[in-house]
């Protein structure tokens, strides 16, 4: 039988559209996009269309686009680029939130011991920062606002629009990282007010390893990589072009698609929660109507999320237990404690993360062994036990 691959948040298969765009790069179109004769000119071509279409998804303009090596290395930039362009006009200060990506709040770190100040916005419990709240944050001094577009444990797709409203007005630099948001929502750079956006290739079915910033016309970038003088200076290194070229078709391919698939993926999200939500003292984590159409997170009571993954391995359904990153530690989910979820409930959650490539017969099968595996441990676990004998109070 067929894996159920579930952690799509994770990561994605590659689609057939972005793996053929990347065959011939991969073999005969070797050429190095610098060179001057035709090979390289070839090259240079793929990447002045690739670059054409990743603007084109974000309204923004080709010049605008500056490919990395993925969401991680753009979050870095984005980030020591707002916090430099501050630092020269005695700005310091930076503003993210609670449940950001470690991407973004490792940098953030990094940039605290260089001597700037940094004030994570509280995330509320249904998963959203509140835009009342960024305003007030905002001083004189503040050099960049760094907030999600979607959250990437619960989904919540956070009020971009209006937070580029507040920016604009206050005159402070605004970044997204929209790694979860690319290619599954809409995304207007320009009516959004976005100044900097990070996206990835591998969360919307194009390759990994590569990824895209968007830096608004007059943001100059600072440079993180020393070297040639590709990417106008801003990223030195021979070009990714079968990732770039793949990463292009996978964009225009998910951006072509985009309501259709959330609305297939949205029924079954909806219809897997429906039936775990009947498990007793489970609870949903963010609210889905307002999120990705794909991501389901939820507490169960008495279970310990890394035991819930692996029994949903042996059964054939891969899922996550908040971010893969941590997901090799037993610290709770920073997302799920910035919700105000007790230690010991946020151990216990479940991300389930669907694409358009999921069946019917996956969220069959998730149905029918979620429940099962829940059971299962909570009949094991010690906590459950003093739950249900009363010597401890349910949270949820
Ligand atoms: C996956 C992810 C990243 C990191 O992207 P990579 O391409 O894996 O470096 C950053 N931010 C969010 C929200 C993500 O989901």
């Amino acid at each position: 039988m067929n894996h159920v691959y579930a952690d799509n948040a994770a990561t994605t298969a590659l689609s057939d559209t972005a793996f053929n765009a990347m065959l011939p790069y991969l073999k005969e179109q070797f050429g190095n996009p610098s060179s001057l004769y035709m090979a390289g000119q070839k090259a240079q071509e793929a990447l002045y269309q690739a670059r054409e279409t990743v603007a084109r998804c974000l309204h923004a303009d080709p010049k605008e686009i500056t490919f990395t090596s993925g969401g991680s290395e753009a979050d870095n930039q984005a980030i020591l680029t707002g916090a430099f362009l501050g630092a020269q006009k005695g700005k310091k200060h930076l503003i993210s939130s609670a449940f950001e990506h470690h991407a973004v709040l490792h940098t953030l770190k990094k940039l605290e011991k260089q001597g700037f100040e940094v004030t994570l916005l509280p995330v509320h419990e249904d998963g959203f920062v509140r835009v009342d709240e960024l305003r007030e944050a905002i001083r004189e001094d503040t050099a960049l606002v760094t907030v999600m577009f979607a959250n990437n444990e619960i989904g919540t797709i956070q009020p971009i629009a209006e937070i580029g409203a507040v920016c604009r007005e206050k005159g402070v630099l605004f970044h997204t990282d929209a790694v979860q948001a690319a290619g599954h929502v809409p995304i207007d750079v320009q009516a959004m007010g976005i100044d900097l956006l990070s996206l990835s290739a591998h969360k919307f079915h194009g390759p990994k390893g590569v990824g895209a910033l968007y830096a608004k016309k007059g943001v100059r970038l600072f440079t993180l990589i020393e070297g040639g003088a590709q990417e106008r200076g801003k990223r030195a290194g021979t070009e990714n072009v079968p990732g770039i070229v793949g990463m292009a078709a996978a964009l225009e391919e998910a951006c072509a698609g985009m309501e259709k698939n959330n609305l297939s993926i949205k029924g079954l999200r909806d219809r897997i929660a429906a039936q775990l939500t009947k498990i007793p003292h489970s609870k949903i984590n963010g609210v889905p109507e307002r999120g990705l159409a794909g991501t389901l997170n939820m507490c169960f009571e008495g279970v310990e999320g890394e035991s819930l993954l692996l029994l949903l391995d042996d059964r054939g359904i891969s899922a996550s237990s908040g971010s893969a990153c941590t997901s090799g530690s037993l610290d709770p989910s920073h997302v799920l404690l910035a919700l105000g979820l007790p230690h010991e409930v946020a151990h216990g959650s479940l991300r389930l993360s669907l694409s358009a490539y999921n069946t019917e017969e996956d969220a069959r099968r998730i149905i029918e062994h979620v429940p099962q595996v829940v059971a299962y441990l909570r009949e094991m676990s010690p906590v459950w036990k003093d739950l249900e004998e009363g010597k401890r109070k349910h949270v949820i």
